[in-house]
């Protein structure tokens, strides 16, 4: 370490040793990949972790892995947040991505030791990933398959997560849902709802939204059929001065009439609704008492404090929009597109069901089983499954799974590296690409020693002497076969996985010193 002027507040590591650095660099990725290993594919482990508010996570899910470790060190945060975006971007491959950028920068960092500048390497790994990236085009193809053939995928996607093994169908839950909010935002239009408690037959993709909420006044109407709904994201309540207002009231006329006022202003808003025959009406804010007695009266069902998302949601599934002053409110605003609102208790909660809707463009999700535990897991199967869905509707060109497109582009790069005409550096370029399609090979090899085979490299051999593109590894059995009828990925998961992890390597590499704010 350098000593360092007391006007420098922070400590530097340096230059002269950045090759530490590096080393260092990459033997942290290193565990965290160690960690993930055993996590991929259909036959992969799971690890049982204790979360930091002491409850208990029984995952193999790359994302949900890392971001439970405590991790401290600058390199491994980097790989950390890598499985993040993946997991946002394309919500599958998230072990894959760590996996590969792993390998691939603990390859890489072979040519720092032989005093490789890295800018070069940068630049023919930036070269290698275009290259890759087109190549993946090629190998991939267009599918048009049957609602079937696409929740089969979908399938795949979460053959080794848990809800499988415990035979809850998330696929085809995921497929309907992501279905129904089509083009639209899946974090806002589709909710889950976990309630613990009864069997895992109970859950169900609702044709609809329901909301954990209970009536306000008892005396209202818990089901009705064909409502027309009006949402509002204002309070029903007299309006309240901005900020601190006193008022000089002299006698108790004029109280009387102070209180009056409010009175007539609530009646007026309620008015304004009243106007449109609403059966029920829901609002973000507040409504007062007194518009709650008026409501009731008048055989409206009135609900109060929903979330900006849950009123979202309605909206989006009753057809109705949501408005800001009950003044503005029109006929064409009023939701008709439900044809069955009912109150319902789940355990021991209640909630609000808007269902039986005609083209919802919104839906809730209920996921059932024993235990909170077992359902937060089904949560976070259900998000990948739902963004697979996502992506498949977005991308109509599937990869081969099972290592087969990661062993193509292996067998791609060494060729590809090994042609040298007219390229300067043609040695270095050809060791870079020997590295990436080592990088990629690690991945079949993964899989096939997960698959509990005895001979792992050997069936590798095999796979790569096979000159057939769908030939990948069946990661249950440990045998080489045609992937195309066991598991097809969309082509975004691939195409991210790579971009990702090239990119994170190359922003590595170029990384010659920590320097640390010291904590004041
Ligand atoms: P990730 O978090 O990267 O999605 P997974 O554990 O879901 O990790 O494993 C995904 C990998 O497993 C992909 O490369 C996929 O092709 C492969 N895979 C999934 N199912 C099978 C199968 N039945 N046989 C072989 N490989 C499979
Ligand atoms: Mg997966």
């Amino acid at each position: 370490m350098q000593s360092i002027p007391k006007s420098l507040n922070c400590i530097l590591l340096v230059k002269d040793k950045s090759i530490q650095v590096q080393c260092d660099n990459i033997e942290a990725v290193n565990t965290i990949s160690n960690i993930l290993t055993t996590c991929l594919g259909p036959r992969s482990m799971q690890k049982m972790i204790l979360t930091r508010i002491g409850t208990i996570q029984i995952t193999n899910d790359g994302n949900a892995i890392l971001r439970e470790l405590d991790i401290t060190h600058p390199a491994a945060k980097q790989i950390v947040e890598l499985a993040r975006t993946q997991d946002n971007e394309v919500g599958d491959g998230t072990t894959t991505v760590i996996l590969l950028a792993a390998k691939l920068l603990e390859e890489m960092g072979m040519l720092l030791r032989d005093k490789v500048h890295p800018v070069h390497i940068c630049k023919i790994l930036r070269e290698a990933l275009n290259e890759s990236l087109s190549y993946l085009e090629e190998v991939s193809y267009p599918f048009q398959g049957t609602e079937d053939e696409k929740i089969g995928i979908v399938r795949h996607s979460v053959a080794n997560k848990l809800c499988t093994m415990l035979k809850v169908d998330i696929a085809f839950l995921a497929y309907k849902a992501a279905n129904i909010a089509k083009n639209c935002d899946i974090k806002t239009f589709v909710k889950i709802e976990k309630i613990s408690g009864a069997d895992f037959s109970g859950c169900e993709v609702m044709d609809g939204v329901i909301v954990n909420k209970s009536l306000i006044h008892s005396e209202m109407r818990r089901e009705i059929r064909d409502p027309r709904v009006i949402v509002l994201d204002t309070p029903i309540e007299y309006k309240k001065g901005e900020s601190k207002t006193s008022y000089e009231l002299k006698n108790q006329a004029e109280y009387t009439r102070a209180l009056e006022i409010e009175e007539e202003q609530v009646q007026e808003i309620v008015n304004h609704i009243l106007a449109l025959n609403p059966d029920i009406v829901i609002t973000e804010k507040g409504i007062c008492d007194s518009a709650l007695s008026i409501f009731q009266k008048k055989n409206v069902t009135a609900l109060r404090r929903f979330k900006k998302t849950e009123a979202l949601r309605i909206a989006a599934v009753t057809g109705a929009t949501i408005v800001s002053r009950a003044e503005d409110l029109e006929e064409k605003h009023v939701g008709k597109d439900c044809r069955l609102f009912r109150v319902t208790r789940f355990g021991n909660e209640e909630y609000v069901n808007f269902v039986e809707c005609v083209n919802p463009k919104a839906c809730s999700v209920v996921l059932r089983g024993p235990s909170r535990d077992i359902l937060n897991e089904f949560e976070r199967n259900f998000e990948d499954a739902i963004k697979v869905a996502r992506n498949l509707r977005m991308s109509d060109r599937l990869c081969a799974g099972g290592g087969a497109t990661e062993m193509n582009l292996c067998k791609f790069l060494l060729r590809k590296g090994a042609c040298t005409e007219n390229m300067q550096n043609s040695m270095l370029r050809k060791r870079v690409y020997d590295g990436i399609a080592n990088a990629l090979r690690m991945i079949p090899l993964t899989l096939a020693k997960n698959s509990g085979c005895d001979d792992p490299l050997g069936l590798i051999a095999e796979l790569e002497s096979t000159s057939d593109v769908y030939m990948g590894i069946d990661g249950v059995n440990g045998k080489v076969v045609d992937v195309r009828n066991l598991v097809m990925e969309p082509i975004a998961v691939k195409r991210q996985a790579l971009k990702s992890a090239f990119e994170a390597v190359a922003l590595l590499l170029r990384v010659d010193g920590v320097i640390q704010s010291k904590k004041k």
